[in-house]
């Protein structure tokens, strides 16, 4: 077991505290083994029921709180059937407990005493959430936009928050400067994050009595989703248990597009772009680390991409409260991005509904309810 480089094939021990080779590219992980069938029916129901999947070294126990087997319904929208998977039902509030679950887990077991992170919010509070349980210190670096609900929820966990003023990637930079003198647990970068969010994939293969949908829809920021969504079914086809992968389809909202104009225009890497603020702001990621790994599971998932507009984000996250669906607007873009497919591609669509809209209930308020 081993990190490689995506960009130089460089490889590294597992034990090395690093988030990226020192070509400056990024690293990936290979599963270490399978879950088989007769195992799951034994294990508990927590992302950890697909620990082999991960490849994670032997000796690293699982920080664990309760994170994955979320709800899986049916449900009808301008009629076509589709399924929700409410992704935002974990500890912490959103799907990204899967990822924080499992690195945090590999930095508890090499005794890492504090990590660092950056994010825009969900990311932020996950890793917040399991550096608790672990015991670790965190740092986490905010862009200064970050809504309230979830600074709130970072600082109860404990960990200290750093406002960086600017856009979204200057609390990238301030983070990477900071990594110098602590482990950066970034979910932006590190492989075993994208490994942890394979759960999802495997849960829906449960969960669908080991059928997968024709459609899944993403939105995408960083793209550590879709990536693990995509190692998660071509890891089922892999070993057997699938045929054929889902279509993955991901949306970015037209006002920070970089991984959508880069697959329009068929580049292997994320475009180089000036952004605009988004009310999705949970996916307003201007240069994502990954973005050559994201391109490269779009096109292997024979997927594509679909960018949205303000108002159709909105749209979206009006019909999702009259469905009963509380989540945040970046969650809505997926179904934003859902209602542009053909009526084909609509019928039998798995969308990912990403966070909890209780962490955001002032800029919803400010949205929705004031006059
Ligand atoms: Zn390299």
């Amino acid at each position: 077991m081993a990190y490689t480089c995506f960009t130089c094939g460089n490889q590294y021990s597992l034990n090395e505290k690093l988030f990226r080779c020192s070509c400056g590219g990024f690293l990936q992980v290979e599963p270490n083994g399978c879950f088989s069938k007769k195992q799951l029916a034994q294990r508990d129901f927590s992302i950890w029921r697909y620990r082999e999947a991960f490849g994670l070294p032997a000796q690293v126990k699982s920080v664990s709180i309760g994170e994955g087997r979320t709800p899986l319904v049916r449900s009808k929208v301008e009629d076509a059937h589709l399924l929700f998977k409410l992704d935002f039902l974990q500890p912490s509030g959103s799907f990204k407990d899967r990822g924080a679950s499992v690195l945090i887990s590999l930095a508890k077991s090499l005794g890492i005493p504090h990590v660092v992170e950056d994010s825009s919010g969900n990311a932020g509070a996950a890793i917040s959430a399991y550096a608790a349980a672990a015991g670790i210190r965190c740092t986490v670096y905010v862009p200064a936009y970050t809504p309230e609900g979830k600074l709130v929820q970072m600082k109860l966990y404990g960990s200290d928050v750093v406002k960086v003023p600017g856009r979204r990637q200057d609390a990238n930079q301030a983070v990477i400067e900071a990594a110098k003198e602590a482990y950066y647990a970034s979910h932006l970068w590190n492989p075993f994050f994208a490994m942890g969010l394979q759960s999802a994939a495997f849960e829906i293969w449960e969960q669908l009595g080991g059928k997968l949908p024709p459609r899944v829809v993403v939105p995408i920021g960083g793209g550590g989703f879709f990536e693990g969504l995509y190692l998660g079914f071509a890891f089922l086809k892999q070993v057997g248990y699938v045929r054929k992968l889902p279509q993955l389809i991901g949306v970015q909202a037209e006002k920070c597009p970089p991984i959508h104009r880069a697959f329009q225009e068929g580049l292997p890497d994320y475009r180089e772009m000036e952004v605009e603020p988004t009310v999705a702001e949970g996916i307003a990621v201007q240069k994502p680390p990954r973005g050559k790994a994201v391109l490269q599971a779009l096109r292997n998932s024979g997927g594509y991409t679909i960018g949205v507009q303000e108002e159709e984000i909105l749209s979206a996250e009006k019909m999702l409260f009259s469905l009963g669906l509380f989540v945040e607007p970046t969650s809505a873009s997926a179904l934003a991005g859902w209602r542009k497919l053909s009526r084909e591609d609509k019928d039998g669509t798995l969308i990912m509904l990403t966070g909890n809209g209780l962490k955001e209930t002032k800029k919803l308020s400010d949205l929705f309810l004031s006059s």
